[in-house]
């Protein structure tokens, strides 16, 4: 016999018995997107593959190892959305909300795709959360977006995160640092002691060699000039401005001169928000300013900045922290019959329930009582309804109160008014 279909590597089906976590860390994002004034937009997930290649850069691992892309019917080529920042953009240009106020702050969930070597934290098909403010090009603009992804952790109750924090500097003075970089790896131990990986990226991207994670790499770069020391006057005040605040907002930031995006649309601001729960796969969020990446994609130049957060991320740090994580959604009332003659009783009573806004369940395989109270139990509800043939036969119900054990018999007209009280009672 064939074995049967599995679900594809790196992706994984978030059952009924957790999938209530992200929906509470969305609600959360929900909250704080609302008190920022961030809206949330609904985008595609799949776009041109160009908008990628342009957008997140033919350099990056990204868009050289682990887009899924694909020819569609119509032969175009489209790629999965490995990351929301450039569809932001995108969505940006394309409704001209350069026309509005600026800034335009737009939030936005849901699965990404990327090709990678599934891990604990690191899967192929993943949730973000994305936050950005796009329009202006205050430092305020950055701190905001740092602000607000520390809001969410923090209503979260997630602890014992670090910033780190980093600027990549400008088109005009990253050059200088570019080629003081080569010069580095030129002289001394350098290029010989890199790995294949990085001694390709010398020549094409060489601020990439800092973001290696390979120890011999870390060990020479460990000595590596820091990008702060060539950075422009612009951008040199810019970074002050955002490390300044980041003390005011009570966050624990520290300066991490490996922090880098290699492209010219990242500019100045990059930052990486660390889990110490979380191992090799430590990061919960990356982000930063991009001033130069709508101009990228082949429109107008707009300043932004944003960050990009993995629920499935915060979710294990969560857990390993024993953090709250929501309660598990379940019926209040659970409705048993003693016979099957009278199911109709039972979902004519839980479908009145229901409609008096008492979450309802009941048995619908025609098993036996036994069988029936273990599976009210087992669906968590505070009260079970017994209907049985005296019952049926007097117009009662009786209702165990599942906590208590205690039992009682209603007139069956009484129930929702009954239910509704106790019911209140009980969450009070
Ligand atoms: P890493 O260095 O861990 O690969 P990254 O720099 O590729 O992270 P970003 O592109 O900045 O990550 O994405 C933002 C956030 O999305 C990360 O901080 C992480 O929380 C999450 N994330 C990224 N890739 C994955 C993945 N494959 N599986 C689960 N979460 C992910
Ligand atoms: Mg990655």
């Amino acid at each position: 016999m064939e074995s049967a279909i599995k679900a594809p590597r790196g992706t994984r089906d978030v059952l009924g018995d957790e999938s209530w976590k992200w929906t509470h860390v969305l609600n959360v994002c929900r909250g704080v997107a609302g008190d920022f004034g961030f809206s949330e937009v609904l985008l595609p997930i799949f776009e041109h593959t160009e908008l990628f290649c342009r957008g997140i850069g033919d350099t990056t691992d990204v868009v050289e190892k682990e887009m899924y892309t694909f020819i569609d019917k119509g032969d175009r080529s489209m790629t999965l959305r490995p990351e929301l920042t450039a569809s932001m953009v995108r969505s940006y240009l394309e409704h001209d909300m350069r026309r509005a106020p600026q800034p335009v702050k737009l939030w936005s969930a849901g699965p990404m795709f990327r090709y990678e070597r599934p891990q604990k934290g690191r899967y192929r098909q993943f949730w973000q959360i994305d936050f950005e403010i796009l329009g202006v090009s205050s430092p305020m603009a950055d701190l905001e977006t740092i602000d607000t992804s520390m809001e969410i952790y923090r209503r979260l109750g997630l602890t014992n995160l670090q910033v780190l924090i980093n600027s990549v500097g400008c088109p005009k003075c990253r050059p200088a640092y570019r080629d003081a970089l080569k010069r580095f790896f030129e002289s001394g131990p350098g290029l010989e002691a890199l790995c294949e990986t990085c001694r390709g990226r010398f020549d094409r991207n060489p601020l990439r060699i800092l973001d290696c994670k390979k120890p011999e790499c870390r060990e020479i770069t460990e000595s590596a000039p820091a990008i702060l020391d060539s950075l422009c006057c612009e951008c040199a005040a810019h970074f002050e401005d955002v490390t300044r605040g980041l003390s005011r907002i009570g966050a624990d930031a520290r300066l991490d001169k490996r922090l880098v995006r290699g492209l010219d649309y990242y500019t100045k601001t990059a930052y990486e928000i660390l889990a110490g729960e979380l191992g090799s796969q430590n990061a919960v969020c990356g982000g930063g300013r991009y001033d130069n990446l709508a101009e990228a994609i082949g429109g107008p130049s707009v300043p932004g900045v944003g960050f990009a957060s993995g629920i499935e991320r915060i979710v294990i740090t969560l857990e390993g922290q024993g953090a709250f994580l929501g309660d598990k959604p379940r019926v209040d009332v659970y409705v048993v019959t003693a016979s099957s003659s009278l199911a109709l009783e039972a979902s004519a009573l839980a479908h009145e329930l229901r409609s008096s806004g008492i979450p309802s369940d009941t048995d619908y395989a025609g098993r036996g009582m036994k069988a029936q109270m273990k599976q009210a139990a087992a669906s968590g509800a505070g009260f079970v309804c017994i209907i049985g043939e005296d019952e049926a036969a007097s117009g009662t119900v009786s209702v165990k109160n599942m906590s208590s054990g205690e039992q009682r018999s209603i007139p069956r007209d009484e129930a929702a008014s009954k239910l509704a009280l106790w019911r209140e009672e009980r969450n009070r």
